[in-house]
């Protein structure tokens, strides 16, 4: 037998065991059992301390893409870090992304709020092309969203820590790279992780750069935007209107004021989920590895973030 613990609030342990077990006949799900022999834990925010029992452990499985909630902690031993990455994953991401950009793209937010008026307003559609979105964060899923929006064709203008080339996509990189993207953007969407680095990247420096009423949909972590300047920036119309997944704290608390802003549009952090059933062949196949010597799938390095 293979053990295993699983910890998570959010995701179904049920449909996980049986997704992992169809991958990994032999495996020992354990969500609540004796820790000994324990060689892989799928969490998703475990509680401060939660590893130590754990002895045997060789493999934590972050079950999501996002891994600022692990990578940054001190009761984290030593050990390989794989994220999730599932097809599935990358198309919820993209259908949120193409969903989002299209709505400002295509005046749908001012048909909504003229449709609430009982007003019949006409505003003349404008070629796609001329609509420049920006994607800050061009991995696993900023690349599929990028390469969406540039075969909808839209202007794409892509930014990552490193060179990229990804055909119909202008890439950039560098500081100097950020600025020059944020000048050129319509929509600015943001898929970066939260790391030492990109905590609070976009402040009210960066977010002046942006052409005035420009549009903003973060999907990636919200500390990565600087509340305060973004709160600001909507309220002056400098960020003209917002489409928000993530948030400094979540919950979104009851009296926050993005709530009162007719320009913010709220989604729960579901931009993208988790699908068991698409994930546990990787994460079966990370767990047979590692118990050989070898690194998992999807490893995540630790030092940088992500
Ligand atoms: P990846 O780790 O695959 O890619 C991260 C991208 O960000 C890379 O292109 C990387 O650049 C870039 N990046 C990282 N640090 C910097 C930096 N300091 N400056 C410039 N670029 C940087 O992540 P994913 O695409 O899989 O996911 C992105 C994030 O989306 C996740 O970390 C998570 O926080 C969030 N997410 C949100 C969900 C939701 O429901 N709202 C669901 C899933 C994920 P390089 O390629 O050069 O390394």
């Amino acid at each position: 037998m293979i053990p295993v613990v699983f910890h998570s609030k959010l995701d179904d342990p049920t449909a996980w065991e049986a997704a992992l077990r169809a991958h990994l006949p032999e495996v020992d799900f354990r969500v609540d059992g004796p820790p000994e022999g324990v060689v892989a834990a799928l969490v998703w925010k475990p509680p401060a301390g939660f590893f130590a029992p754990f002895r045997d452990l060789k493999l934590v499985v972050n079950l999501g893409a996002g891994v600022d909630s692990l990578v940054g902690r001190d009761d984290l031993p030593p050990l390989p870090i794989a994220r999730l990455n599932d097809p599935g994953m990358v198309a919820l991401m993209r259908s949120y992304i193409l969903w989002a950009v299209t709505r400002y793209a295509r005046d749908f937010h001012l048909f909504e709020r003229a449709r609430r008026a009982r007003e019949w307003r006409y505003i003349h559609p404008r070629p796609l092309a001329s609509h420049r979105v920006t994607i800050l964060g061009l991995g696993e899923l900023g690349t599929p969203a990028a390469e969406a929006l540039a075969g909808m064709g839209y202007t794409v203008t892509g930014w990552a820590r490193s060179a990229k080339a990804i055909p119909g996509v202008r890439c950039l990189h560098g500081r100097a790279g950020l600025e020059q993207a944020l000048a050129e953007t319509d929509t600015l969407v943001v898929l970066l992780p939260l790391t030492p680095d990109t905590r609070g990247l976009l402040g009210a420096r960066e977010l002046a750069l942006l052409p005035r009423g420009a549009k903003l949909i973060n999907a990636g972590r919200g500390p990565v935007i600087d509340e305060p300047a973004l709160l600001a920036a909507l309220g002056s119309g400098q960020v003209g209107e917002a489409t928000l997944d993530v948030f400094e704290t979540s919950p979104l608390p009851p009296g926050h004021p993005f709530w009162g802003m007719e320009n913010v549009f709220i989604t729960p952090h579901l931009a993208s989920i988790t699908v068991p059933e698409a994930a546990a062949q990787d994460v079966a196949e990370s767990i047979r590895r590692v118990m050989r010597g070898q690194a998992p799938l999807h490893q995540v390095d630790a030092g940088r973030g992500y």
